[in-house]
């Protein structure tokens, strides 16, 4: 029999707020444990919470540019559970009445537009952090709790690997671009559960699903799809009924073992969180916030075709960060020659950085230094060949480009009296040439062209040295 494999997210972000959702702690990464608490995070009796304006504001953002309505009225719950990490034995979240419903984001598989339906995103608190890895046992680190998330939850609409990761990408780029998380998997401020079912192709009917929380690479998601749908059509096949559990990914052994059955852990008796006032937007707050969501990557793409001629690929690759796009307009900004810098950030840039094991975000020099060292090469001081040398240079900070290229005798020789004479030389060195020149090989040219270079260490003008070579050459024959 064949299957539909059915698929529904949740993806966690945390938002770039500076301070926590409910009190003024940092949400700083990577601190030592336990220093950024205080009584409000670690639920002490007798706090009080007041919300961040901020998490209200980027949680609002969010779902406008994933095309959700945003509500004028919204409250803040309680979920309670227990749980060593969550010290007030309860979550604050949203329920019933989130901040965004309804929203939809298209994504792009084999040239089709597919919409996903958004069912709705809401706002709530991170737990902290369990460490394992301790001889005394385990230990717990809050600096991680009260830290604002937002909860985006999917329609049952993804239907494959390939579908869910390209939806995994787009929704990181987008809260990327809008500058509301940071979305670093690697530090988990962007997390994503799958919920996966299958069932008989065609049926109505979805299949009791189970759910893996936090895959952490896009890799590990679509590896985890494939395996759990394999695993569930198996197991039907076989005459069993899937049972609703979550299950952990184990990305190094390549499959899932179950966690915990769901049924256990259901009812979490929510309630209207009474230390909190109701969250109330204007619509004129909300159009405020519409007019002022910055330019999304798709948008981006489309003026990067359009208006600055680059090709499909490299508008992808570009608005692939939000570093990479903002480097890119600025060094346009400087020079005018939008594909001239794209090669430079796609092709030359990035081995560089790799060596250095850095992105781009690190990368030791300004987008005004690369315009200077393409400008070089525009008004041909260098060749692109010395160019690279260069940016090597750049890379170690040894100054801007031009420094560089003076401190060590780089420009390019456009002096025609002393190539001639390098040229002449070379000439007389190669009798062989010549014949063949004679004898109607042309390939000799390019010989020719090769040793000048070779002679200069590639500072020649190769244009130039190619119109000396022909003249000199034509005296002869
Ligand atoms: P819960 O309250 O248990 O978290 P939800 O109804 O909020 O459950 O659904 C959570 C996620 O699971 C959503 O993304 C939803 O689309 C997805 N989902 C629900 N039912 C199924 C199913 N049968 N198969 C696959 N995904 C599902
Ligand atoms: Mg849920
Ligand atoms: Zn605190």
């Amino acid at each position: 029999m064949d299957y539909d494999i059915v698929i529904g997210m949740e993806i966690h972000a945390e938002l770039k707020t500076k301070s926590k959702i409910f009190c003024s702690c940092s949400t700083e990464f990577g601190a030592d444990e336990n220093t950024h608490t205080c009584p409000v995070c670690l639920g002490l009796p007798g706090v009080l919470p007041v919300i961040n304006e901020k998490v209200v504001e980027y949680a609002a953002r969010a779902g406008l540019a994933l095309n959700c309505d945003i509500a004028n009225f919204s409250k803040m719950d309680r979920k309670n559970y227990f749980y060593p990490d969550l010290p007030k034995a309860y979550q604050t979240s949203q329920f019933d009445l989130p901040i965004c419903t309804g929203g939809t984001v298209d994504i792009d598989i084999d040239g089709e537009t597919k919409p996903i339906g958004i069912t709705r995103i809401h706002i709530e608190e991170d737990a902290g952090k369990l460490l394992h890895e301790s001889a005394d046992g385990t230990l717990v680190d809050n600096n991680r709790c009260g830290v604002p998330l937002i909860e985006i939850v999917t329609e049952p609409d993804i239907t494959s690997s390939q579908e869910a990761r390209v939806f995994a990408e787009k929704i990181r780029n987008t809260l990327e671009f809008t500058g509301v998380s940071d979305c670093k998997m690697q530090e988990g401020s962007i997390r994503f559960d799958v919920n996966l079912s299958v069932k008989p192709k065609g049926s109505e009917e979805l299949g009791t699903r189970t759910e893996m929380k936090n895959l952490n690479s896009f890799r590990a998601l679509e590896r985890a799809i494939e395996y759990e749908s394999k695993r569930q059509i198996k197991e039907i096949e076989d005459g069993n009924r899937i049972i609703q559990e979550t299950r952990k990914w184990d990305d190094n052994a390549g499959r899932s073992f179950s966690l915990r059955s769901k049924e256990e852990a259901h009812d979490y008796r929510y309630f209207p969180e009474p230390d909190l006032v109701p969250i109330i937007l204007s619509d004129e707050q909300i159009e405020k916030f519409r007019s002022e969501l910055p330019e999304l990557p798709e948008e981006k793409r489309a003026r990067y075709i359009n208006e600055l001629g680059l090709p499909e690929y490299d508008a992808q690759q570009l608005t692939n960060s939000i570093e990479t796009a903002e480097f890119f307009e600025k060094t346009v900004d400087l020079i005018n020659e939008p594909k001239l810098v794209s090669n430079w950030l796609m092709v030359e840039i990035p081995p560089l950085l790799k060596e250095k094991e850095i992105t781009i975000a690190d990368i030791p020099f300004e987008p005004k230094d690369l315009a200077e060292l393409l400008s070089l090469i525009k008004d041909q001081t260098i060749s692109g060949k010395i160019a690279k040398d260069v940016l090597a240079d750049m890379f170690e900070q040894k100054g801007s480009p031009k420094e560089i290229v003076e401190k060590n005798g780089l420009a390019q020789m456009s002096d025609s009296g002393e190539l001639e004479s390098i040229i002449e030389e070379i000439i007389a060195n190669n009798p062989k040439s010549i014949e063949d020149i004679r004898g109607g090989n042309k390939k000799a040219y390019g010989f020719l062209t090769g040793q000048v270079m070779r002679m200069t260490k590639g500072k020649a003008n190769p244009q130039l040295a190619n119109q000396i070579i022909r003249e000199k050459v034509e005296e002869l024959l």
